[in-house]
């Protein structure tokens, strides 16, 4: 899988002069046109590996407007394997963009009600997906594992310039690793979790001392911008998202990069940034996701 190179777009606004600092944006949403985004960092190895293991199928989890299910239908199409997205809920006709998006390149579909979905780590429902589909490559929920955290390392690899602080969405916590293991102990990595809760520091943490045995330091985990919870919005998240659109010509998504660019211009605002700081929001994609929200 090869990564295009994407462009570093400085943001300009009067805010950032009057506080002395500078954005710039990593437009990793243009770093493929339908895997796009860090998904596509994160299966890029995962690929390798399943190719490199011989296997045929690809198997991974997912909401029925997940990022990554729709990254990977297109990934596996684009690679040559065939899918399989377990799909947590009951299955709605017609399906929604994203799952109707997945199915044109080929994914099928098996739907877990909630709880059995919960169990889905567990070595009974994987014996019972074997079962059904047969022999396959098993990508976690939201792509997370070490091959992922290794293809996001490639996202801070031969960047231009150094930056003061590399600000970014979380999730599941995957991306982040990749990113502070890319930096490798440099300067301040910040992220915007798009979850309630207070459990990524200590995910983020293990995922990191797996990868690399260190947990770095130069690295948080900032709370305070979920607007409610995974995949919630508030009317002034979306009339942040609408001007910053109309003013840059970037566009956001409400899950994840929306979130995490109010919560840094929201820090700039408190002065959370000192003085001459440079800094640098990878835009992590997620696009496709607009779409169940009515934006176009
Ligand atoms: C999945 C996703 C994230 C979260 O990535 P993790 O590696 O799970 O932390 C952030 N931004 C976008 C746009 C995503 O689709």
């Amino acid at each position: 899988m090869k990564t295009e190179v994407v462009p570093i777009q400085q943001i300009h606004e009067p805010l950032f002069e009057e506080k002395a600092v500078s954005l710039f944006v990593k437009r990793e949403d243009l770093n493929h046109p339908t895997i796009s985004g860090n998904k596509f960092r994160k299966l890029k190895y995962n690929l390798a590996e399943a190719k490199r293991l011989g296997h045929k199928q690809l198997l991974t989890f997912g909401g029925a407007y997940s990022n990554h299910i729709y990254a990977t239908a297109a990934a596996a199409n684009a690679y040559g394997f065939e899918s399989i997205g377990v799909i947590r809920g009951e299955e709605t006709l017609p399906l929604n963009p994203t799952l109707a998006f997945a199915k044109s390149m080929g994914m099928e579909f098996i739907y877990l009600d909630r709880a059995s979905y919960r169990l889905k780590n567990e070595e009974k429902v994987k014996n019972t997906l074997h079962n059904k589909f047969g022999d396959f490559y098993l990508i976690p929920e939201g792509g997370t594992n070490q091959l992922a955290i290794k293809g996001c390392k490639e996202i801070v690899k031969d960047l231009d310039q150094e930056y003061d602080y590399y600000c970014l969405a979380v999730g599941t916590g995957g991306t982040i690793s990749g990113v502070i293991s890319g930096l490798n102990g440099k300067r301040q990595v910040l992220g915007f979790t798009s979850l309630k809760g207070n459990f990524l520091e200590g995910e983020v943490g293990q995922l990191l001392l797996e990868y690399c045995d260190n947990r770095y330091s130069n690295w948080s985990i900032n709370t305070d911008y979920h607007f409610g919870g995974y995949a919630k919005v508030k009317p002034e998240l979306i009339d942040f998202m609408k001007d910053f659109e109309a003013r840059h010509n970037i566009l956001l998504d409400p899950v994840y990069t929306g979130k995490s660019m109010f919560g840094v211009y929201q820090l700039i605002h408190n002065g959370y940034f000192p003085e001459g700081s440079r800094i640098l929001f990878i835009h992590t994609g997620g696009l496709q996701g607009r779409k169940g929200y009515n934006l176009k």
